[in-house]
Protein backbone atom coordinates (compact mmCIF):
# COMPACT_ATOMS: atom_id res chain seq x y z
CA UNK A 1 0.00 0.00 0.00
CA UNK A 2 1.80 3.60 -0.86
CA UNK A 3 1.13 6.51 1.63
CA UNK A 4 -0.20 9.30 0.30
CA UNK A 5 2.04 12.64 0.34
CA UNK A 6 0.06 14.76 2.41
CA UNK A 7 -1.58 13.67 5.85
CA UNK A 8 -4.00 15.64 8.10
CA UNK A 9 -3.17 15.97 11.43
CA UNK A 10 -5.28 18.73 13.82
CA UNK A 11 -6.47 20.94 10.75
CA UNK A 12 -3.53 21.31 8.55
CA UNK A 13 -2.69 19.20 5.26
CA UNK A 14 1.27 18.36 6.00
CA UNK A 15 3.56 15.92 4.61
CA UNK A 16 3.82 12.65 6.85
CA UNK A 17 7.51 13.88 8.40
CA UNK A 18 5.81 17.21 9.63
CA UNK A 19 2.96 15.53 11.35
CA UNK A 20 3.75 14.98 14.87
CA UNK A 21 1.81 13.98 17.91
CA UNK A 22 2.56 14.26 21.30
CA UNK A 23 3.70 11.20 23.34
CA UNK A 24 0.97 12.29 25.65
CA UNK A 25 -1.67 11.52 23.49
CA UNK A 26 -3.93 9.10 24.79
CA UNK A 27 -4.57 7.33 21.66
CA UNK A 28 -0.94 6.40 22.47
CA UNK A 29 -0.87 5.46 26.06
CA UNK A 30 -4.58 4.12 26.77
CA UNK A 31 -5.52 3.67 23.17
CA UNK A 32 -8.65 5.70 23.90
CA UNK A 33 -9.24 6.65 20.19
CA UNK A 34 -11.53 5.72 17.69
CA UNK A 35 -11.10 5.01 13.79
CA UNK A 36 -12.70 4.63 10.40
CA UNK A 37 -11.11 3.33 7.06
CA UNK A 38 -13.25 4.20 4.64
CA UNK A 39 -13.06 2.89 0.69
CA UNK A 40 -12.05 5.15 -2.17
CA UNK A 41 -13.25 4.52 -5.57
CA UNK A 42 -12.71 6.55 -8.67
CA UNK A 43 -11.52 9.22 -6.40
CA UNK A 44 -14.60 9.19 -4.39
CA UNK A 45 -14.78 7.72 -0.75
CA UNK A 46 -17.89 4.91 -0.40
CA UNK A 47 -20.17 4.63 2.13
CA UNK A 48 -18.91 7.43 3.36
CA UNK A 49 -22.58 8.42 4.98
CA UNK A 50 -22.37 4.98 7.46
CA UNK A 51 -19.02 5.82 8.06
CA UNK A 52 -19.70 9.00 9.69
CA UNK A 53 -22.57 7.59 11.35
CA UNK A 54 -20.84 4.82 12.80
CA UNK A 55 -17.78 7.51 13.74
CA UNK A 56 -20.39 9.77 15.59
CA UNK A 57 -21.66 6.45 17.83
CA UNK A 58 -18.21 5.45 18.76
CA UNK A 59 -17.03 9.31 19.59
CA UNK A 60 -20.39 9.19 21.68
CA UNK A 61 -20.28 6.22 23.02
CA UNK A 62 -16.18 7.04 24.56
CA UNK A 63 -17.53 10.64 25.53
CA UNK A 64 -14.93 12.78 24.08
CA UNK A 65 -15.53 16.09 24.63
CA UNK A 66 -15.63 18.42 21.62
CA UNK A 67 -15.64 15.95 19.12
CA UNK A 68 -15.05 16.96 15.38
CA UNK A 69 -17.64 18.08 13.23
CA UNK A 70 -18.62 15.26 10.82
CA UNK A 71 -19.57 17.58 7.55
CA UNK A 72 -16.01 18.78 8.59
CA UNK A 73 -14.53 15.27 8.58
CA UNK A 74 -16.11 14.48 5.53
CA UNK A 75 -14.56 17.39 3.50
CA UNK A 76 -10.81 16.88 4.58
CA UNK A 77 -11.18 13.09 3.30
CA UNK A 78 -12.53 15.17 -0.28
CA UNK A 79 -9.60 17.46 0.52
CA UNK A 80 -7.29 14.31 1.23
CA UNK A 81 -7.75 12.54 -1.87
CA UNK A 82 -7.25 16.00 -4.10
CA UNK A 83 -4.17 16.56 -2.45
CA UNK A 84 -2.78 13.09 -2.86
CA UNK A 85 -4.48 11.80 -6.40
CA UNK A 86 -5.86 9.23 -5.01
CA UNK A 87 -7.96 7.20 -7.61
CA UNK A 88 -8.68 3.39 -5.28
CA UNK A 89 -7.56 2.74 -2.07
CA UNK A 90 -8.46 3.93 1.20
CA UNK A 91 -8.51 6.80 3.86
CA UNK A 92 -7.71 5.71 7.80
CA UNK A 93 -9.14 8.36 9.99
CA UNK A 94 -8.37 8.18 13.75
CA UNK A 95 -9.77 10.74 16.78
CA UNK A 96 -8.36 10.04 20.02
CA UNK A 97 -8.78 12.11 23.37
CA UNK A 98 -5.93 14.16 22.99
CA UNK A 99 -2.76 15.00 25.05
CA UNK A 100 -2.62 17.34 28.40
CA UNK A 101 0.97 16.26 28.92
CA UNK A 102 0.30 13.97 31.95
CA UNK A 103 -0.97 10.82 31.91
CA UNK A 104 -4.45 9.74 34.19
CA UNK A 105 -6.76 7.20 33.53
CA UNK A 106 -9.52 9.77 34.29
CA UNK A 107 -8.76 12.86 31.44
CA UNK A 108 -9.14 16.56 32.34
CA UNK A 109 -12.75 17.12 30.76
CA UNK A 110 -11.23 19.96 28.76
CA UNK A 111 -9.06 17.93 25.88
CA UNK A 112 -8.84 18.64 22.60
CA UNK A 113 -8.78 15.65 20.51
CA UNK A 114 -5.87 15.22 17.82
CA UNK A 115 -7.43 14.33 14.54
CA UNK A 116 -5.25 12.03 12.24
CA UNK A 117 -5.88 11.06 8.42
CA UNK A 118 -4.44 9.51 5.95
CA UNK A 119 -4.79 7.81 1.88
CA UNK A 120 -3.40 4.70 1.27
CA UNK A 121 -3.82 4.01 -2.52
CA UNK A 122 -4.59 0.06 -3.77
CA UNK A 123 -6.64 -2.43 -5.61
CA UNK A 124 -9.48 -2.90 -3.94
CA UNK A 125 -11.28 -4.84 -6.55
CA UNK A 126 -9.04 -6.51 -9.17
CA UNK A 127 -6.58 -8.79 -6.22
CA UNK A 128 -5.40 -11.83 -6.56
CA UNK A 129 -7.42 -12.12 -2.94
CA UNK A 130 -10.85 -11.08 -4.48
CA UNK A 131 -10.75 -13.38 -7.31
CA UNK A 132 -9.39 -16.58 -5.91
CA UNK A 133 -10.25 -16.34 -2.37
CA UNK A 134 -8.29 -16.46 0.65
CA UNK A 135 -7.92 -19.15 3.63
CA UNK A 136 -8.72 -18.22 7.28
CA UNK A 137 -8.07 -19.98 10.50
CA UNK A 138 -10.01 -20.07 13.41
CA UNK A 139 -8.93 -18.11 16.75
CA UNK A 140 -10.31 -17.31 20.77
CA UNK A 141 -11.90 -14.52 20.41
CA UNK A 142 -9.97 -12.85 23.36
CA UNK A 143 -11.33 -8.91 23.10
CA UNK A 144 -13.21 -6.69 25.30
CA UNK A 145 -16.99 -6.89 25.42
CA UNK A 146 -17.24 -3.33 23.39
CA UNK A 147 -16.44 -4.48 20.17
CA UNK A 148 -19.26 -2.39 18.95
CA UNK A 149 -17.19 0.73 19.46
CA UNK A 150 -14.51 0.75 16.67
CA UNK A 151 -11.19 1.55 19.03
CA UNK A 152 -7.87 1.81 18.34
CA UNK A 153 -7.33 -0.97 20.81
CA UNK A 154 -6.78 -3.77 18.37
CA UNK A 155 -3.81 -6.23 20.49
CA UNK A 156 -6.33 -9.11 20.00
CA UNK A 157 -6.89 -8.41 16.25
CA UNK A 158 -3.25 -8.00 15.14
CA UNK A 159 -2.03 -11.28 17.39
CA UNK A 160 -4.94 -13.10 15.33
CA UNK A 161 -3.95 -12.13 12.06
CA UNK A 162 -0.24 -13.33 13.58
CA UNK A 163 -1.09 -16.53 13.95
CA UNK A 164 -3.12 -16.75 10.89
CA UNK A 165 -0.03 -15.49 8.41
CA UNK A 166 2.21 -17.72 10.63
CA UNK A 167 -0.29 -20.55 9.75
CA UNK A 168 0.04 -19.82 6.04
CA UNK A 169 -3.58 -18.17 6.12
CA UNK A 170 -4.93 -14.71 5.61
CA UNK A 171 -7.70 -14.01 7.75
CA UNK A 172 -8.63 -15.25 11.49
CA UNK A 173 -12.29 -16.12 12.49
CA UNK A 174 -12.95 -15.27 16.22
CA UNK A 175 -14.38 -17.66 17.90
CA UNK A 176 -16.24 -17.16 21.79
CA UNK A 177 -18.67 -19.94 23.48
CA UNK A 178 -18.52 -22.25 20.68
CA UNK A 179 -20.07 -19.27 18.15
CA UNK A 180 -18.27 -17.39 14.90
CA UNK A 181 -18.00 -13.32 15.98
CA UNK A 182 -16.55 -11.71 13.07
CA UNK A 183 -12.93 -12.00 11.48
CA UNK A 184 -10.22 -10.19 12.57
CA UNK A 185 -11.05 -6.90 10.23
CA UNK A 186 -14.21 -8.01 8.41
CA UNK A 187 -17.85 -9.51 9.45
CA UNK A 188 -18.17 -13.26 8.50
CA UNK A 189 -21.23 -14.68 6.07
CA UNK A 190 -21.69 -18.29 5.14
CA UNK A 191 -24.26 -19.80 2.27
CA UNK A 192 -25.86 -22.32 3.88
CA UNK A 193 -26.11 -25.47 2.04
CA UNK A 194 -30.22 -24.59 2.02
CA UNK A 195 -28.85 -21.17 -0.10
CA UNK A 196 -29.18 -19.08 2.85
CA UNK A 197 -27.21 -16.06 3.51
CA UNK A 198 -26.11 -15.89 6.89
CA UNK A 199 -23.90 -13.41 9.11
CA UNK A 200 -24.26 -12.75 13.31
CA UNK A 201 -26.81 -9.95 14.03
CA UNK A 202 -25.32 -6.67 15.29
CA UNK A 203 -24.47 -6.81 19.76
CA UNK A 204 -21.49 -5.50 21.54
CA UNK A 205 -20.21 -8.79 20.46
CA UNK A 206 -19.23 -7.21 16.57
CA UNK A 207 -18.93 -4.26 15.25
CA UNK A 208 -21.13 -3.03 12.90
CA UNK A 209 -19.63 -3.11 10.05
CA UNK A 210 -20.61 -0.49 7.19
CA UNK A 211 -19.95 -3.02 4.22
CA UNK A 212 -21.81 -5.31 5.86
CA UNK A 213 -24.76 -3.02 6.08
CA UNK A 214 -24.38 -1.84 2.57
CA UNK A 215 -24.16 -5.80 1.32
CA UNK A 216 -27.53 -6.24 3.26
CA UNK A 217 -29.25 -3.51 1.56
CA UNK A 218 -28.58 -4.85 -2.04
CA UNK A 219 -29.65 -8.30 -1.23
CA UNK A 220 -32.47 -8.60 -3.48
CA UNK A 221 -34.26 -11.75 -3.69
CA UNK A 222 -31.70 -14.06 -1.61
CA UNK A 223 -32.53 -15.65 1.46
CA UNK A 224 -31.17 -14.21 4.17
CA UNK A 225 -30.80 -14.74 8.29
CA UNK A 226 -28.58 -12.81 10.87
CA UNK A 227 -27.78 -15.13 13.23
CA UNK A 228 -24.95 -16.71 14.70
CA UNK A 229 -23.00 -19.89 12.95
CA UNK A 230 -20.28 -22.00 14.60
CA UNK A 231 -17.28 -22.76 12.76
CA UNK A 232 -18.19 -26.46 11.81
CA UNK A 233 -21.86 -25.00 10.45
CA UNK A 234 -19.13 -22.46 8.40
CA UNK A 235 -17.07 -25.58 7.54
CA UNK A 236 -20.01 -27.11 5.90
CA UNK A 237 -21.09 -24.39 4.24
CA UNK A 238 -21.16 -24.18 0.35
CA UNK A 239 -19.41 -20.75 0.35
CA UNK A 240 -18.08 -18.34 2.94
CA UNK A 241 -17.08 -14.74 2.39
CA UNK A 242 -16.22 -11.50 4.61
CA UNK A 243 -16.79 -7.82 4.65
CA UNK A 244 -14.81 -4.90 5.51
CA UNK A 245 -14.45 -1.36 3.54
CA UNK A 246 -10.69 -2.37 3.11
CA UNK A 247 -11.25 -6.03 0.94
CA UNK A 248 -15.14 -5.40 -0.05
CA UNK A 249 -16.45 -8.70 -0.35
CA UNK A 250 -13.48 -11.20 0.08
CA UNK A 251 -14.10 -14.92 -0.74
CA UNK A 252 -13.47 -17.56 2.35
CA UNK A 253 -12.59 -20.75 0.23
CA UNK A 254 -10.83 -22.79 3.17
CA UNK A 255 -11.47 -22.57 7.35
CA UNK A 256 -8.88 -24.48 9.24
CA UNK A 257 -8.01 -27.53 7.46
CA UNK A 258 -11.42 -27.85 5.56
CA UNK A 259 -11.99 -26.68 2.04
CA UNK A 260 -15.11 -24.55 1.80
CA UNK A 261 -17.33 -25.69 -1.02
CA UNK A 262 -14.97 -26.91 -3.75
CA UNK A 263 -12.30 -24.68 -2.76
CA UNK A 264 -12.98 -21.75 -5.46
CA UNK A 265 -15.53 -18.47 -4.85
CA UNK A 266 -18.95 -19.57 -5.23
CA UNK A 267 -21.87 -17.52 -7.12
CA UNK A 268 -23.46 -16.39 -4.13
CA UNK A 269 -20.52 -14.40 -3.51
CA UNK A 270 -19.67 -13.50 -6.65
CA UNK A 271 -23.19 -12.37 -7.51
CA UNK A 272 -22.60 -10.18 -4.24
CA UNK A 273 -19.40 -9.14 -5.16
CA UNK A 274 -20.50 -7.88 -8.53
CA UNK A 275 -23.43 -5.93 -6.83
CA UNK A 276 -21.35 -4.07 -4.49
CA UNK A 277 -18.18 -3.35 -6.95
CA UNK A 278 -21.51 -2.05 -9.49
CA UNK A 279 -22.35 0.41 -6.49
CA UNK A 280 -19.33 1.54 -6.28
CA UNK A 281 -19.16 2.72 -10.05
CA UNK A 282 -16.73 -0.12 -11.12
CA UNK A 283 -17.48 -0.94 -14.75
CA UNK A 284 -17.15 -4.73 -13.80
CA UNK A 285 -16.88 -6.04 -17.41
CA UNK A 286 -13.57 -4.51 -17.93
CA UNK A 287 -12.05 -4.53 -14.41
CA UNK A 288 -13.00 -7.59 -12.52
CA UNK A 289 -14.59 -9.58 -15.30
CA UNK A 290 -14.12 -12.61 -13.55
CA UNK A 291 -16.80 -11.41 -11.12
CA UNK A 292 -18.84 -11.99 -13.53
CA UNK A 293 -18.27 -16.33 -14.38
N1 LIG B 1 -15.28 -6.23 12.17
C1 LIG B 1 -14.10 -5.80 12.60
C2 LIG B 1 -13.53 -6.33 13.88
C3 LIG B 1 -13.39 -4.84 11.85
O1 LIG B 1 -12.19 -4.38 12.29
C4 LIG B 1 -13.94 -4.37 10.63
C5 LIG B 1 -13.23 -3.37 9.77
N2 LIG B 1 -12.48 -2.44 10.42
C6 LIG B 1 -15.18 -4.87 10.22
C7 LIG B 1 -15.83 -5.80 11.03
C8 LIG B 1 -15.83 -4.41 8.95
O2 LIG B 1 -16.32 -3.10 9.07
P1 LIG B 1 -16.45 -2.14 7.80
O3 LIG B 1 -17.28 -2.89 6.80
O4 LIG B 1 -17.12 -0.96 8.32
O5 LIG B 1 -15.07 -1.92 7.30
Amino acid sequence: MAVGDFVFLDGAYLTAPEARISPFDRGFLFADAVYEVTAVYDGKCFDMDGHLTRLKRSLGELAFDAPPALDQIAEMHAELIVRNNLTEGQIYLQVSRGAYGDRDFVAPASTVPTVFAFTQAKQLIDTAASRNGIRAITVDDIRWGRRDIKTTQLLAQTLAKQTAKQAGAQDAWMVEEGLVTEGASANAWIVTQDDVLVTRQISNSILSGITRASVISRLGNLHFEERAFTPDEAKAAKEAFSTSASALVMPVVQLDDTQIGDGTPGPVTRSIQRAYYEAMGANVQAVAPWALA
